[in-house]
């Protein structure tokens, strides 16, 4: 049991004004593993205030110093790896293995990506007579979903810490545990007070408190494009910066010369990543309609090696994060049902064994068509839905036919092709054959899947500002 009492502000733990505490749920025993104050309007306020006060001090310090407190803060977490990968496999209900890899692996290096960029990024260049001079945006308001709590965190307050800015983060109170112990991390490793401020509680409160106040200068979010949209609007009042990155639903067009085996199982894998809790999940998957039998068949067999069970175990499928979540996605699985997609595998009954935990069947469906609420919004959930299509170009336009364009995987024998494709799909990224993440690349979404990127010296931009100095040009001799 972890029970944190206290809202980090201002470089103390301090108690919240409102006194009251959120539990937090372990996703696969239900039981409480956890519990964090439950942060108020006054809490925000303070913590805004701190980042402020802190913000000129922060600035001034030298970029390649701020990157010293960086590598120490990538240091102190891994140094509590393990300890993070087994709260985060709690919180969240993903498999002990990925939580280490990605859960953890990622944010260690998040910080160490940020460490060496703030020593070699170049704050200053000269364009014609002017003096370009990038500098951080101010303060920045950081709010984060459950998913990947600590991946996301990492990707905001490394890279505005890199920046020089100050942060009040407000991570997702559904799996907060994380975000305390990087607080304590950063306490410890001597941050200078106002830099960094941790305020838990509810979107509509500390969020929103966020999101309008005048002395935020950029909100940074990721989570649904619902929340999204709210934040955008409060933020409107007061003209600040806000980067989005939302939700998504992402095809894999498989082409019609792509080794189907190997895409298939790609893509099924991705699709239930997280048990489906991943933003660029591949829900979507797009085969040439003449070997749509053999895909399917594929894919049901991938499917059944999705164990589900015990995240800390040899299970590959954890639960889902919550019950909330996992009501949402079994109603989709019905809604599926329902509007005549043909049900492979999975379904929406609980799964065998499973007395307890959030845990949803992985879930096939075959003959879905673009019309289909399945089709068309997010899920959440490992529910993948096989789509066909006639030729390329209704490839396409399928893959387009969204509100969404974050991800997206192309297949095919012939790179060149398969880079065609993809330049014609409107997304942020798309992985070409199974081309891994690469973490220096921007990560972000056209259309409703947001505003801006995270990650590499793109994500380090999003916190700057241009400034122009014009210099009178030197008279000549
Ligand atoms: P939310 O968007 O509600 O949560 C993300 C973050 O935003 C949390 O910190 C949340 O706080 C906060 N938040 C919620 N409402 C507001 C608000 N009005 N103002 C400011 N901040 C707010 O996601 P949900 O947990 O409701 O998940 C719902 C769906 O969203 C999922 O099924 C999925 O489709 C999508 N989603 C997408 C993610 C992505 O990576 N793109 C991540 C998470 C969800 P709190 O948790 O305290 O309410």
């Amino acid at each position: 049991m972890k029970a944190y009492e206290k809202l980090y502000i201002d470089g103390a733990w301090v108690s919240g004004s409102g006194g009251k505490s959120i539990d937090v749920i372990n996703a696969a025993t239900e039981e409480v593993m956890g519990r964090i104050p439950e942060g108020t309007v006054a809490d925000a306020q303070a913590a805004i205030a701190a980042a402020r006060a802190a913000f000129d001090g922060w600035a001034a310090v030298p970029a390649a110093r701020r990157g010293e407190y960086l590598a120490a803060i990538q240091a102190g977490i891994k140094a509590r790896a393990d300890e993070f990968a087994r709260t985060i496999t709690g919180e969240v209900g993903v498999p002990y293995k990925l939580a280490q890899r990605v859960m953890v692996g990622n944010p260690v290096n998040t910080f160490g990506m940020y460490a060496a960029l703030a020593g070699s990024f170049e704050f200053e260049k000269t364009v014609g007579n002017s003096l370009i001079v990038r500098e951080p945006v101010g303060v920045v308001g950081a709010i984060t979903p459950w998913n990947f709590p600590l991946h996301q965190i990492a990707l905001k307050v490394a890279a505005a810490l890199a920046a020089g800015c100050t942060v009040v983060l407000k991570p997702s109170e559904v799996a907060p545990l994380n975000a305390f112990m990087l607080a304590e991390i950063i306490h410890e490793v001597g941050l200078p007070k106002g830099v960094f401020n941790l305020v838990s509680g509810y979107g509509p409160v500390v969020g929103e408190a966020l999101a309008a106040s005048p002395e935020v200068d950029m909100i940074s979010f990721t989570g649904s494009t619902r929340a999204g949209k709210r934040v955008s609007e409060l933020a409107a009042q007061t003209v600040k910066r806000v980067a989005l990155e939302l939700g998504g639903k992402s095809a894999a067009i498989i082409l019609d010369d792509a080794d189907l085996a190997t895409a298939v199982k790609a893509t099924v894998s991705y699709c239930y990543l997280n048990s489906g809790q991943t933003c660029a999940a591949t829900t979507r998957m797009l085969v040439p309609a003449s070997r749509y039998e053999e895909a399917a068949k594929i894919a049901t067999e991938v499917a059944a090696g999705f164990t589900v069970g015990d995240p800390m175990g040899d299970a590959r499928l954890g639960p889902l994060i919550s019950a909330v979540q996992r009501e949402r996605v079994r109603a989709y699985i019905n809604k599926g049902i329902e509007e005549g997609a043909q049900l492979l595998t999975g379904g929406a009954e609980p799964p065998e064994g499973q007395p307890r935990g959030y845990f949803v069947k992985p879930t096939v469906f075959g003959k879905v068509t673009p019309a289909m609420t399945i089709a068309r919004e997010e899920i959440f959930g490992p529910v993948l839905s096989i789509l066909t299509y006639r030729d390329e170009a209704d490839a396409v336009r399928i893959a387009n036919d969204s509100v969404y364009g974050l991800a997206g995987t192309i297949w095919s024998k012939d790179e060149e092709r398969a880079k065609a494709v993809a330049r014609r799909v409107r997304a942020g990224q798309i992985d070409i054959n199974g081309g891994p993440f690469n973490p220096m690349a921007p990560f972000g979404g056209y259309k409703q899947s947001g505003n801006g990127r995270e990650s590499g010296v793109y994500g380090l931009e999003e916190f700057l500002e241009y400034k122009s100095l014009q210099l009178r040009p030197a008279k000549a001799a």
